[in-house]
């Protein structure tokens, strides 16, 4: 049953068995963010669905090399050609070094990513650390005739590439179509045709983050270091290349046109990618100015936000829908969400503690037994359905039920026997903190915690209660925490 992993393939728009190209390796890349400014809850959706992913392929017992990337050059206001880079403009906003802007968001996006308990990626590589490779490439692409230098900068040759291979492949969308939306400034671009899009851009006399290359002083574009990046670290033509739906046109429609051009690939088999999260019908996103960022969102510091919620209840939240569906974000579909990972991980601490203990030798019950093998069946059928958490999710309540039928002595473990018992808590452990990566999430801090014995303490002095002060006092003890009487009511110190 593990075998059957199906994935959808944006390039083939189908559902197709997933074969590695060289098991028992996996390459998996996934465009990284932009570090210019707080992370949102669309990152958010993305890494967390990267990370359920190679999780689970994890499991399947490939091995994965996951890398992802940090974008802190190249990438321009308005996404196109034209325009400002946006660390550099975030770094005269901030009076910082453009490389301090990226370490303050990098650490920032580190320290959320920790929280969402996403796991690290194999290899991060910065694109700011990688220029002579994307130089590399670049004189490559215009060694095979399909880009070309004017004023300094690269472009990619649409109209060359055309002749030797289909661009659009990835959005479906053909460049007659595409011309028809753009407008045309005669005499005014550096650019042959409107479609070609920059590889290399020349750096004006004020353009801070500029590097030398053979067609002067500049830097690279975005799409180029993508291409880049997952060919150094993972080849010519891997196995999966993820990101946002938002990134397929023009994104990685460029990062094929770059790989064809150069190795002949699609650069890797299978494009996977995650769905928008809607706020008011609308996508959230940075450029809208409608997004909410995580800091905000654990907080509960943002006018749309009826309370703060956890990073664990953000994760619930991302996973109880499909990831190619859209996610529409409600302070309502959050408390939902709050309640089902409660009762998820509610489940777990009682799991976890529990072990095969029946009351008499009866005879199992073959009926229970085989509802529990269905069960867990469905489990991996669901994840082995394009990654369907949200099918998964559901599976796992019905788990949920056996774990608290067992819990209340509705029914006895020798019902299920032991392999059964174990097959059970098994694989709910393993979905929910291994593959699902949701975590026991204590709100309250320690602190809080003492606080109320502090209350408790004093309510007894305030009724001389001796038994419950000395039982207090000792129980503290054993914590390294002893009790003071001040005149300022109870206070309490380390031993
Ligand atoms: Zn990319």
């Amino acid at each position: 049953m593990h075998s059957s992993l199906q994935v959808y393939n944006s390039l083939t728009r189908q559902q197709e068995v997933f074969k590695p190209v060289n098991p028992p390796y996996v390459g998996m890349y996934v465009c990284g963010p932009t570090v210019y400014g707080l992370s949102h809850i669309g990152h958010a959706r993305c890494y967390i669905t990267f990370d359920v992913i190679q999780r689970y392929l994890k499991h399947l017992g490939y091995q994965v090399r996951y890398v992802r990337n940090i974008t802190d050059v190249g990438h321009l206001e308005r996404d196109g050609d034209e325009g400002e880079d946006k660390i550099a403009k975030q770094a005269q906003l901030e009076k910082l070094e453009p490389m301090e802007v990226v370490q303050r968001y990098m650490n920032s996006f580190h320290n959320d990513m920790a929280l969402l308990n996403v796991q690290p990626p194999s290899i991060e590589p910065q694109a700011s650390g990688h220029i002579p490779e994307q130089i590399q490439i670049i004189q490559q692409i215009i060694d095979q005739g399909l880009a070309y230098e004017s004023n300094g900068s690269v472009y990619f040759n649409i109209t060359a590439y055309e002749k030797k291979r289909e661009y659009g492949k990835l959005s479906g969308r053909n460049i007659h179509d595409l011309l028809a939306g753009t407008r045309v400034l005669a005499g005014q671009s550096e650019k042959k045709f409107p479609l070609d899009f920059a590889l290399w851009k020349k750096a004006n006399k004020t353009h801070i983050m500029r590097w030398p290359s053979p067609w002067g002083e500049g830097f690279p574009g975005w799409h180029i270091e993508c291409t880049a990046l997952a060919t150094k670290y993972l080849g010519p033509y891997f196995d999966i290349h993820g990101g946002g739906i938002d990134l397929l046109f023009p994104h990685h429609e460029c990062e094929i046109a770059q790989s064809q051009a150069v190795q002949s690939t699609t650069l890797a088999k299978y494009w996977l990618h995650n769905n928008l999260v809607m706020i008011h019908d609308h996508k959230m996103s940075k450029s809208l100015g409608n997004f909410i960022t995580l800091e905000e969102l654990f907080q509960g510091i943002h006018p749309l936000l009826s309370q703060a919620y956890s990073p664990m209840v953000l994760r619930f939240f991302v996973l109880q829908a499909h990831y190619r569906s859209t996610l529409s974000f409600s302070n309502e579909a959050l408390q939902a969400s709050e309640k089902g990972y409660l009762k998820l991980i509610n489940g777990l601490r009682v799991v976890k503690k529990m072990s095969y203990t029946p009351s008499n030798l009866g005879n199992p019950n073959p009926d229970a037994i085989s509802q529990i093998e269905q069960y867990v069946a469905s489990c991996y059928q669901a994840i082995n359905d394009d990654f369907n958490t949200a099918k998964l999710i559901a599976e796992l309540f019905q788990l949920l039920r056996f774990i608290y039928a067992l819990e209340y002595k509705q029914i006895d473990f020798y019902k299920l026997g032991k392999t059964t018992f174990e097959l059970l808590k098994k694989t709910y452990i393993l979905f929910v903190e291994d593959i699902l990566g949701l975590q026991e999430h204590c709100k309250a801090a320690p602190q809080e915690f003492l606080s109320v014995i502090l209350k408790m303490y004093a309510q007894a002095k305030q009724q001389k209660n001796y038994e419950q002060i000395d039982l207090l006092r000792a129980e503290l003890k054993k914590l390294n925490i002893m009790l003071h009487d001040t005149a300022r009511g109870v206070d309490w110190s380390y031993i």
